[in-house]
């Protein structure tokens, strides 16, 4: 092990004996008392050195016996510390590619401040490499999702779309203009490709060819380029997915507001199933709106804010990277949304419904008073759960 203390978090004394490690209140950890000492040598800990070349230097600076053991226990307790060398065989092989690894530093300190574990943060990151996610739709929306899924370091990524490109299916981190009159799905996989820092061992890359409801998939993410699809899903569009047990999360836009959930955990979270019961409880005219407005094709470009896109997208992979490392984010068992001009990002609750046949049907029971189309409504307390996954949904081991 080569200690260092997380270099992502930036370090201020908040008086002689009382270290504060970060800024923003979301990571930030304050440590003391810490004497003198021991706060200059804080910075041997930088990843350079191991375990027995820092007891020579604690001795060589008068510290105790035991003392350079004690204070990184004592910061691998708390979560500020990361190793150098740790994370695995597959850490070790992201090393061997330093030009790869350039690309992702960014991401790997940020994720050195949500993995606790020394290590732990570059395991994540390799991990990444080896997982597989479908992303149906290569509209605005969809191609900037999957170019940053792609960006952050996830190893096959598999864009499905019919048609051509059209000129309004051109966006910045998405579909270039160059690809107009080019077929969606294998432009979309040629700006996946071009958004990746390296290509995973044996695999090329991005998918090249198409595959249906592969088994294996860690997550589908539904961004088609009509939003319909997903302000209302079909539940029967998503039926595959439930009986497979494939995760699967909403994202896309429609008129003026964008939408990113719910993450669907078949079983465990809310699916299209319940959110269509819970609304036709709530709004018996909802069913009849909702045939009109499937029953054929609109004949116009559908609105899309170039902004909206992108942050839809953003926030859309940000969930499925959350996801995908281990953490459950908050689109579990509910859809964030966004609206021009205001862009004020609420999220709005989506119980599980007893009578839809995806889960065990207690789980809703005595939640389906609760309004979640209030207009103001949001999920301050409401979590219906913990922040991190159970085993059953860890994207890998
Ligand atoms: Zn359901």
């Amino acid at each position: 092990m080569h200690p260092m203390v997380k270099p992502a978090l930036r370090r201020g004394w908040r008086d002689l004996n009382t270290v504060q490690f970060g800024m923003a209140p979301a990571h930030a950890m304050v440590l003391g008392p810490m004497d003198t000492a021991t706060g200059s040598f804080l910075t041997l800990l930088d990843g350079t050195r191991g375990l027995p070349l820092l007891r020579d230097e604690g001795r060589r600076m008068g510290l105790p016996d035991g003392h350079v053991d004690g204070l990184v226990q004592r910061l691998s307790g708390a979560g500020l510390l990361d190793d150098a060398t740790g994370g695995g065989p597959a850490a070790d092989a992201l090393r061997g590619k330093p030009a790869v690894l350039d690309r992702l530093r960014p991401d790997a300190a940020s994720l050195s401040l949500v993995a606790p574990e020394p290590g732990e943060a570059m395991r994540r990151l390799a991990a990444r490499r080896s997982l597989h996610v479908q992303v149906r739709g290569a509209g605005r929306v969809g191609v900037a999702l999957a170019s940053a899924l792609a960006g952050a370091g996830v190893g096959r990524i598999d864009v499905q779309d019919g048609g051509r490109v059209e000129p309004w299916d051109v966006a910045p981190g998405g579909l270039p203009v160059e690809s107009i009159g080019e077929r969606r799905d294998e432009a979309a996989r040629r700006a996946v490709r071009r958004a990746a820092p390296g290509r995973p061992p044996g695999r090329g890359g991005a998918r090249s060819a198409p595959e249906q409801d592969a088994p294996g998939l860690s997550l589908v993410i539904i961004a088609p380029r009509d939003g319909l699809a997903v302000h209302a899903p079909d539940p029967t569009a998503s039926e595959p997915l439930i009986d497979s047990g494939t995760p699967h999360l909403f994202a896309g836009i429609v008129e003026g507001t964008g939408i990113v959930g719910p993450l669907v955990l078949p079983g465990d979270t809310a699916c299209a199933g319940c959110l269509d019961l819970g609304r036709t409880d709530r709004d018996p005219t909802w069913p009849r709106l909702l045939a009109q407005w499937r029953s054929g094709q609109p004949r116009q470009v559908p609105a899309c804010d170039l902004t909206l896109a992108a942050t839809v997208a953003g926030l859309a992979a940000g969930h499925a990277l959350a996801f995908l490392d281990g953490e459950l984010p908050s689109s579990a068992g509910a859809r964030w949304e966004v609206s021009v001009p205001g862009f004020d990002w609420h999220a709005r609750p989506v119980w599980q419904h007893p009578a839809c046949p995806c889960g065990p049907g207690e789980k809703g029971k005595g939640e389906q008073a609760a309004d979640d189309e209030g207009p103001h409504e949001t999920m301050a307390g409401q979590q219906p759960h913990a922040a991190r996954l159970s085993g059953t949904w860890r994207a890998h081991v």
